[in-house]
C-alpha cells in the first residue's frame, strides 16, 4: 500500500489530497496545518496518520488534548511539520503548505530521501537553487501538483533530456480582471479580486491570480523544475482553463496536456505516477466546448508578470525577495490596508532592499525575507 503524507492538509490543496488518498485507499502517516485544529482533528480521526503537527503552539495545544484517546503524536511549531515531513514512514510527501514557509518542509522530505509531490511553487521561486541542488544530490524526484507544471512533466515524459525543446508555453486563465485597463482595475477590492472565474483556490493564491503574479511564480517554478531558461517559458492567456500547458520542439510541433479544471487530477498523477488510474473529474466533452481561445497577456496592466521575469533573469536572492515581497503585500491587500493598484510598486521597492548573493544558503532566504517584509511594512 501507498504511503503518503500530507503537509497543508487543511487548505485547498490539502483537502482535495485528502480526497484522492480515500479514493485509492492510500495510508496517510501525516498531517500537517497551521492552526486550523478543528479540521486537523477531524482528519486524524478519519485517517490515522502516525504524527500530525500545527504550526501554531496554542492550536498544537488544543488538538494534543483533543486527540489524547489516540496513539497520534501530536507536534507543533516548524520543527513538529519538519518531523511530519522527514520522520514518519510516508514514501511520498504532498508539500501542499501556502508561502515559503514551505521551504523547509520541501528540504526536509528530500533530505529524508522521500519523494516531493509539490504544490507549494513559493519553496521553489525562494530556494530554487538549494531545492533543485538537494533532489539531485539525493536522487529524490519531484512531482509537481501545480497544474500548468504537471502538464509540461505529462507532455516532456519520455524523453532523455531536454534536447531539441524549443519552449515551454505556460497557459494562464488571465484570472478575474482580464480585459480590464490598468485604471479600472486600480481600486478593485479583494473580494472582487477573490472571484477566480475557473478554479476554486486558497485566498493567497486567487490574489496572485488576480494580479498574475502566480504566473510569475509559475515562470520561475518551470525555470527550475525543468532546468530550461526563463527566454524558454511563454506564457499565453487561455480563458478556458482546458489546455493545462505546452511545450514546443524544434520542429514547431506542439505537444498539450487538457483536462477540466479540477486540481484532483494532477493531484492523483502527483501520486499514482507512472501509473494512470480511474480519475476523480470527468471528461471533457469537446463538442460541447465548441472552441478554445488565446490571447497574449497584457503585461502593461499585470505588471507581477515581467516583476518575476526580471527577477529570475537578475538571479541570486532576487527572485526569493519579490516572492516574499508579495506574500506581504498579498496579505496587506487581503486586509485592505493598501488598494490593487499599489501593488507592484510595492513589490519592487520592498524587493529592492535584498542583498545580492549568487550562491546562498537557507538562512540567507530567511534573513531575506525577514528584511524584505520590514521594508514592505514600512513604505504603507
Ligand atoms: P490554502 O491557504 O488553502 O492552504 C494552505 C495550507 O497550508 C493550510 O493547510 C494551512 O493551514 C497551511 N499553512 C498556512 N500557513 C502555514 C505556515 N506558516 N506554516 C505551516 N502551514 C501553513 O492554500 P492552497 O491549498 O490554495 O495552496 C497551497 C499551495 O499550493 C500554494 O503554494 C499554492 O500556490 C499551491 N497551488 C494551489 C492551487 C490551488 O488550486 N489551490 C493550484 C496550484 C498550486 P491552516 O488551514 O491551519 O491555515
Ligand atoms: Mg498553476
Amino acid at each position: 500500500m501507498k504511503k503518503i503524507a500530507i503537509l497543508g492538509s487543511t487548505g485547498s490543496i490539502g483537502t482535495q489530497s485528502v480526497d484522492v488518498a480515500l479514493k485509492h485507499g492510500y495510508k496517510v502517516t501525516a498531517l500537517t496545518a497551521h492552526s486550523n485544529y478543528k479540521l486537523l482533528e477531524e482528519q486524524a480521526r478519519l485517517l490515522g496518520p502516525e504524527k500530525v503537527a500545527l504550526h501554531d503552539e496554542k492550536g498544537a495545544a488544543e488538538l494534543k488534548t483533543a486527540l489524547a484517546d489516540t496513539d497520534i503524536k501530536v507536534l507543533s511549531g516548524m520543527d513538529g511539520i519538519i518531523e511530519c515531513a522527514a520522520d514518519t514512514s510516508a514514501d511520498t510527501v504532498i508539500n501542499s503548505v501556502v508561502g515559503m514557509a514551505g521551504l523547509k518542509p520541501t528540504l526536509a522530505v528530500i533530505n529524508a530521501g522521500k519523494t516531493l509531490a509539490l504544490a507549494n511553487k513559493e519553496s521553489l521561486v525562494a530556494g530554487g537553487q538549494l531545492v533543485m541542488g538537494a533532489a539531485k544530490e539525493k536522487g529524490v524526484a519531484i512531482l509537481p501538483v501545480d497544474s500548468e507544471h504537471s502538464a509540461i512533466f505529462q507532455c516532456l515524459e519520455g524523453r532523455p533530456s531536454n534536447k531539441a525543446l524549443k519552449k515551454i508555453i505556460l497557459t494562464a486563465s488571465g484570472g478575474p480582471f482580464f480585459g480590464k485597463t490598468k485604471d479600472e482595475i486600480r481600486n478593485m477590492t479583494a473580494a472582487d479580486a477573490l472571484r477566480h472565474p475557473n478554479w476554486s483556490m486558497g485566498a493567497k493564491i486567487t490574489i496572485d491570480s488576480a494580479t498574475m503574479f502566480n504566473k510569475g511564480l509559475e515562470l520561475i517554478e518551470a525555470v527550475w523544475l525543468f532546468g530550461v531558461s526563463p527566454d524558454m517559458v511563454d506564457i499565453v492567456v487561455h480563458r478556458e482553463s482546458i489546455v493545462h500547458s505546452m511545450v514546443e520542439y524544434d520542429d514547431n510541433s506542439v505537444i498539450a496536456q487538457l483536462g477540466l479544471p479540477d486540481m484532483r487530477i494532477p493531484i492523483q498523477y502527483a501520486l499514482t505516477y507512472p501509473e494512470r488510474f480511474e480519475s476523480p473529474v470527468g471528461e471533457i466533452n469537446f463538442a460541447k466546448l465548441g472552441k478554445l481561445t488565446f490571447f497574449e497577456p497584457d503585461y502593461e496592466t499585470f505588471r507581477c508578470i515581467d516583476i518575476c521575469r526580471n527577477a529570475i533573469n537578475k538571479g541570486g536572492l532576487m527572485p526569493s525577495a519579490v516572492n516574499s515581497a508579495n506574500e506581504e503585500v498579498n496579505r496587506l491587500f487581503r486586509e485592505g490596508r493598501i488598494t490593487f493598484g499599489d501593488i507592484p510598486d510595492l513589490i519592487l521597492k520592498g524587493a529592492a532592499v535584498a542583498p545580492e548573493k549568487d550562491i546562498f544558503t537557507v538562512e540567507d532566504v530567511c534573513e531575506t525575507d525577514a528584511l524584505v517584509r520590514e521594508a514592505v511594512l514600512s513604505l504603507i
